[in-house]
Parts: structure tokens; sequence; C-alpha cells
């Protein structure tokens, strides 16, 4: 997830697909691979806000990509970033200093210095980690007052608008950083090729994304947290990511995936669909406050048992929930 701020929504043709979504199988072409018969994958709600409109997700039957069908178009995007999601983004890139520190480890083993450039900075505590460690910081956001913010921590120099509409000259950095921003992306395949474009000769792009093939993710299905509809555009598995990179000319260095200790939340979704069905209505995550003790004890409770259970049982189900991808421009790629 990533603030309203931080995304670039160029505007993409409009799918000219059933808006029902209820085919098997779609006119859809994939918008990575070119892939006629899309798949209808999983309808599901934003069950973040509560909201009982249901979208669509088609899968590609070559490159495995996923993707909301019929978005909401740009201008109508900001319905779905709501101030009450940008408080919960704010509060999880503000509360997790070890996420940055990881990052700048997994970094140092590939470049200590350079340019740099973060595509959807954010606040910038990413680029804040940065700093005065040899690096010449750049940022990409879309909101000036996030921007600001990061220009004030950080000392980068941000972009403030889409990320195609930045004017940087071709070979500008050593690395690029986009973490949690490209599943929101409306237009994938030219922000990787300026990716391409943009770094050295032997630059780094270090990506992170959702998992759609993640364990949890599988478990869950349209309950899974990490959907995010219809704010995630398009759901990446590690070989539908790679295959968008290395189709813009990058060659793929290392793809992971890792544990997201958010179980809890797909868990909850799980539950309010339970509880309304007998006439309960609990109030839906992005505006929840505090949580009362008895809920907090109960949670407590079920990360003790279940969830260690569950995650205890994990590496053997599968993948996680998040992909950590090193991809790198050849020294021959122009
Ligand atoms: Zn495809």
């Amino acid at each position: 997830m990533k603030s309203s701020a931080s995304l670039a929504s160029v505007g993409r043709k409009d799918s000219k697909a059933d808006s029902d979504g209820l085919r098997e199988s779609s006119p859809e072409t994939c918008p990575v691979c070119g892939q006629a018969g899309a798949r209808k994958w999983l309808r599901a709600p934003d069950r973040l806000h509560g909201r009982q409109e249901e979208y669509t997700l088609l899968r590609c039957p070559a490159c495995s990509l996923v993707w909301l069908n019929n978005p909401p178009e740009p201008a109508e995007m900001h319905r779905h970033y709501t101030d009450a999601y940008d408080r919960l983004i704010a509060i999880a890139g503000e509360t997790s200093p070890q996420r940055w520190r990881d990052r700048n480890t997994a970094l140092a083993l590939h470049k200590q210095s350079g340019a740099l450039l973060d595509l959807g900075c954010s606040s910038g505590a990413f680029l804040q980690s940065l700093r005065g460690q040899g690096w010449d910081l750049f940022g990409i956001e879309m909101s000036a007052q996030s921007a600001k913010k990061a220009q004030a921590k950080s000392g980068a120099s941000v972009f403030v608008g889409d990320i195609l509409d930045a004017r940087f000259p071709p070979a500008a950095f050593d690395v690029i950083t986009c973490f949690d921003v490209f599943e929101h992306l409306y237009e994938p395949r030219k922000v990787m090729e300026k990716v391409a474009e943009w770094l050295k000769p032997g630059g780094i792009f270090y990506v992170l994304v959702p998992n759609i093939d993640a364990a949890e993710a599988r478990v869950f299905k349209g309950y899974w947290h990490g959907l995010e509809l219809p704010r995630h555009l398009f759901h990446y598995s590690p070989s539908s990511l790679s295959f968008l990179a290395v189709s813009a000319g990058l060659r793929q260095m290392s793809i992971e995936t890792r544990r997201n200790p958010a179980v809890g939340t797909s868990l909850s979704y799980v539950w309010e669909d339970v509880l309304r069905v007998v006439g309960i209505r609990r109030t839906p995550v992005a505006y929840r406050g505090a949580a009362s003790l008895p809920w907090r004890a109960a949670r407590k409770f079920v990360r003790a048992t279940v969830l260690r259970a569950l995650l205890a049982f994990a590496p053997v189900v599968g993948e996680g929930e998040s992909i950590h991808a090193f991809f790198q421009k050849p020294e021959d790629l122009l």
C-alpha cells in the first residue's frame, strides 16, 4: 500500500470488456504480454473501507499477471484513497524503522553509493534512512505536501507529479527503488521501460510488490488483505513481475518472497462477513480507532494460537506475501 500521494495515475485506455465481469473468459488481452483470453480470477469489494461494490480481477493464462478489470478512471480514484487510508499508510511508514533498515541492508549488497531515485517516495521515510551515506537522492511523488516533507527530511530532490511526466535524462541513476507502489500504477509496462531508460548500464532496480500467488492469498482469496481493491490495479507473482522487467530489457538478479505478518487483517475481513450474516456490522478497518481492551485481548489470543500455527505451517504451503526483487540494466542496454 502507498498513499494516494505516491501514485502514478497515468490515464489508461478504458477497457471494452463486459462490466459485470462474470464471464469465465474475457476478450481482454494481457496488458503486459499481449496474450488474449484472460480468465476471471475472482470478485471482491473494497473491504478496507467496508464498501459493497464488487470488482473483477482477470488473470493472464500465459504470464500469470492478474489485473483489475474496468478500473476506476484516474479522475475518480481519489474516492478510493480516503484520508483514513492515508493515515494508515503514514502510520505504517513512520512506525517501522526496521523495514527501512532491512531494505538498506539488502540494497548495500549491490550498491553503496551513487544517484538513487525512489518512485512514489511518499513523505520520504526510505530516502531519509539513506541521508548522509554517500547517495544523491531523488524522488517522485504525486502529492506536493508529501514531497515537501520528503525533501525536508531527506534533502532529496523530489519531482511532484506522475512518474511518466518526470523528465530525467537517460542513464541518470545507479539505483531506482519502488516499494509497494508498482501495483498501483495504471501503466506498469511504460513505467518499467522508463526505469530501464533512466538506469545507468549496470544500474539496479529494487522493487517490492504483494505476491498474488502467496499462500495467504490462496487461502483467503477475496478476503486477502493484499488485494486492496480498487487501489491495486495489478497483482504480480514472481514470474509475472520478472516477465515484465525482462521484457523491458532488465536482467533478473534475485527474486524472493517474504512473510508479511498481516494475516490478522485478512482474518478480520472474514470475520466481518460472518458477523454481517447475523446482522452485526463492524466498523471497517480504515475507520477503526484504537482497539478496545476485549478486542485487543481476543486479537492477542488469535496471534498466539491460530496465527502462530498458520505461520509455522506457511513455509510448507507456499510463498510469502511480499515479493522482493532486484533487476539490473545490462551493460550493453542503451
Ligand atoms: Zn500476460
